[in-house]
């Protein structure tokens, strides 16, 4: 089943500030089918894990602690082009460095902080969407 889909999670901060329903209004309006959706708290040692390709790096050890620092939403978000469309809706992972109107650049509060996370290729969509949701929850469409 090859589905044209990335992975998305809504950060702490993001959350925390109840900035979750406008993101996701965003999110929709730009043309994503939410195919899958949760909230859930991360463990430090799953925050470590999902971000295993940038252990030893020196943001690693406070980027673990601020993704497991309260609840996050996670998301399949379908759409044609889904990881690079994506990737351009959320802008620059420095939010000073995004563009107008992406969602960085409105909901992030700092570059650790910025709001949002989409994968970078079908390939870790894949792969990050496994962490979170099983077989069955993406039978979606
Ligand atoms: N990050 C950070 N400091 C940095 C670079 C990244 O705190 O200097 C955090 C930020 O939350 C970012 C995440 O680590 O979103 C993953 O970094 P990556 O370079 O993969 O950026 P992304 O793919 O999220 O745009
Ligand atoms: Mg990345």
């Amino acid at each position: 089943m090859e589905e044209d889909f990335t992975f998305a999670i809504i950060k702490p901060n993001a959350v925390r500030n109840k900035h979750t329903g406008p993101i996701l209004a965003r999110i929709n309006e730009a043309g994503f089918n939410i195919a899958a959706m949760k909230m859930l708290s991360m463990s430090r040692l799953q925050a470590e894990a999902f971000y295993d390709v940038h252990r030893g790096k020196p943001f690693f050890d406070g980027l673990v602690e601020f993704m497991s620092s309260g609840p996050v939403v996670v998301m399949i978000l379908k759409a044609e082009n889904a990881v690079e469309e994506f990737r351009k809706l959320i802008g620059n992972t420095d939010p000073a460095k995004a563009e107008e109107g992406t969602i960085r650049r409105l909901f992030a509060a700092s570059l650790q902080m910025n709001a949002i996370h989409g994968s970078d290729s079908p390939e870790n969509a894949r792969k990050e969407a496994g962490f979170f949701f099983s077989g069955f929850e993406r039978f979606w469409s």
